[in-house]
């Protein structure tokens, strides 16, 4: 059993709040909902209801990312799906040699 085995925290949870919507904050959400009863993300932009847009709070996002694949794989296996709803046209993927995506 690891420390973090859930059956190594029997106190109640109840409610865990995450500050920011940007990738950790979706991420960190994502698993403390495993954990806590409900899970409040709190975000100080209004975020986009239908396509990703630009937005105040990550001036970052108008320039270009790479996100390797094994990166990919972990957020498919935490959000299902995230791999053809967030890139319609599918992620471009480079498997840097000698490494595995999965
Ligand atoms: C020019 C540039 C290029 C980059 N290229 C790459 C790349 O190719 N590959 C890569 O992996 N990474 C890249 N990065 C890094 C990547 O952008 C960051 O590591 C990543 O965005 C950090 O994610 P995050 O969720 O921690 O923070 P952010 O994405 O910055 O999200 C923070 C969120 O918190 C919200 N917030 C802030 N303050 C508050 C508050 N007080 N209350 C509520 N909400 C708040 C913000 O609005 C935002 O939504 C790049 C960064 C820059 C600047």
């Amino acid at each position: 059993m690891s420390d973090d085995d859930k059956d190594n925290h029997p106190e109640a949870h109840d409610h865990a709040v995450v500050l920011g919507a940007g990738v950790a904050g979706l991420l960190a959400a994502r698993v403390l909902a495993d954990r806590f009863a409900r899970v409040t993300l709190v975000e100080r932009d209004e975020l986009p209801e239908d396509a990703p847009a630009f937005r105040p709070g990550l001036p970052q996002s108008r320039h270009a990312h790479v996100l390797w694949s094994r990166g990919v794989a972990l957020i498919e296996e935490l959000l299902p799906g995230s791999r053809t709803g967030c890139w319609p046209a599918g992620p471009c993927c480079w498997t840097p040699p000698g490494t595995s995506s999965g």
